[in-house]
């Protein structure tokens, strides 16, 4: 029989964190790089848990290179075809990194499709070995994920493996004692993601990372929050609800580094140019965008799959993004914003802020007098 779950499932946008007495004086006291360990992967990584999301236009080499200067981590998207000798190159200098005992930020991704096969040629290459994998599906619920998950542990003891989609905590579980060190949970919080549109299935963020958290914590597991993030705020409610990492999308979107075309796009003001004021001229100015677009819309279909499967329907859309320079200034943002939030509720250490987190539910979040911003 039909069955209906009566809690109240929340989003980042219905809660803000509750203001603590706090030892630290300044946000610059801080410590957002945490050391991380894992269930299977036997090194230590030290990270500020903030992970580029895999997309086709923020999974870049571009992208890869400033994060990883602030100890963030990219995954790069699946359609980088690494037998182009410039490709490969970029892997093998950053998973020489590791010799010099300094940990690689970079994972590589795949799905369940014919891309497989090229990833497990990657991961034998004896020139260079890449110790961090994404295996990344859009239902995170197919048995045919576990298996793969158990057959890539096999076959790969010390690989870092992140795994997602899910938002519950059963299968969170079941895919960390597959022999995944980090479950990825989200499924249509996404920014350009339509799943919840289309089919009607999802679940608020941030009641399924504090579920997914917590079921994996008790297990040895790690989780990873993809998706929903639209400000530095909420990416620290999502580290206070319990996620190790946090995904990101749509806000490295817009970026220098990001992949795409700049578009100039001739935009009317509201502000009369002076000598027709008495014709009611509107002055119009250029602003410049970038695309995004979701892995599952029509466009990537088109791009990377080479058109869309029929018994498919378009689970994602395109944006047009506003230009924002550097994904410097982003990451510097969000690392700000956290470092605030940290000396707010009293959390020294990235991992103490599940801790000092108490939550306000609230009807509404954001001080708008003066619109949006
Ligand atoms: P954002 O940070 O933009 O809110 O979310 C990024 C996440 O959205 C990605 O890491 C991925 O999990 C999800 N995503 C990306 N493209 C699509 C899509 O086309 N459809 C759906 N359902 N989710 C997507």
């Amino acid at each position: 029989m039909t069955q209906i779950i009566d809690s109240i499932e929340l989003d980042f946008c219905d809660v803000l964190f509750k203001p603590k007495r706090t030892t630290l004086n300044s946000r610059r006291e801080a410590d957002v790089i945490r050391e991380y360990k894992f269930k299977y992967y036997p090194q230590v990584m030290n990270s500020c848990g903030i992970i580029a999301s895999n997309m086709a236009t923020t999974g870049t080499f571009e992208i890869n290179n400033i994060l990883q200067k602030y100890q963030a981590i990219t995954c790069l998207h699946k359609h980088y075809d690494f037998n182009s000798k410039d490709n490969y190159q970029y892997l093998a200098k950053n998973y020489k990194n590791k010799e010099s005992h300094k940990n690689s930020y970079t994972f590589i991704s795949t799905g369940l499709k014919d891309e497989k096969k090229h990833v497990f040629d990657l991961l034998s290459d004896k020139n260079f070995k890449i110790d961090k994998l994404c295996i990344d599906i859009a239902n995170g619920y197919i048995p045919k994920l576990t298996d793969f998950v158990k057959e890539v542990r096999s076959k790969f003891p010390n690989l870092l493996i992140m795994v997602g989609n899910v938002v519950t905590g059963d299968m969170t579980q079941d895919l960390i004692l597959s022999g995944a060190d980090i479950v990825k949970v989200g499924i249509g919080p996404g920014s350009v993601c339509t799943t919840r549109k289309l089919t009607g299935v999802g679940r608020p963020q941030l009641s399924a990372i504090l579920e997914c958290a917590d079921a994996a914590h008790g297990v040895g597991g790690l989780v990873c929050a993809d998706g929903g993030c639209t400000c530095a705020g909420d990416v620290a409610k999502a580290f206070g609800a319990g996620a190790d990492f946090v995904m990101i999308g749509g806000m490295f979107a817009g970026t220098d580094e990001a992949a795409g075309e700049l578009i100039e796009k001739t935009i009317q003001t509201n502000e009369l140019i002076e000598e027709n004021a008495n014709i009611g001229s509107l002055k119009h100015k250029k602003e410049k965008y970038k695309q995004f677009y979701g892995m599952s819309s029509q466009l990537a279909q088109e791009k990377h799959f080479g058109g869309m499967a029929c018994y498919r329907a378009s689970e994602g859309k395109v944006v047009d993004v506003a230009y924002k320079g550097s994904v410097e200034s982003v990451i510097q943002e969000i690392l700000g914003g956290i470092r605030s939030t940290m000396s707010y509720i009293g959390a020294r250490r990235l991992k103490d802020i599940p801790k000092c987190t108490t939550f306000y539910r609230v009807n509404r979040q954001l001080n708008e007098v003066f619109g949006k911003s």
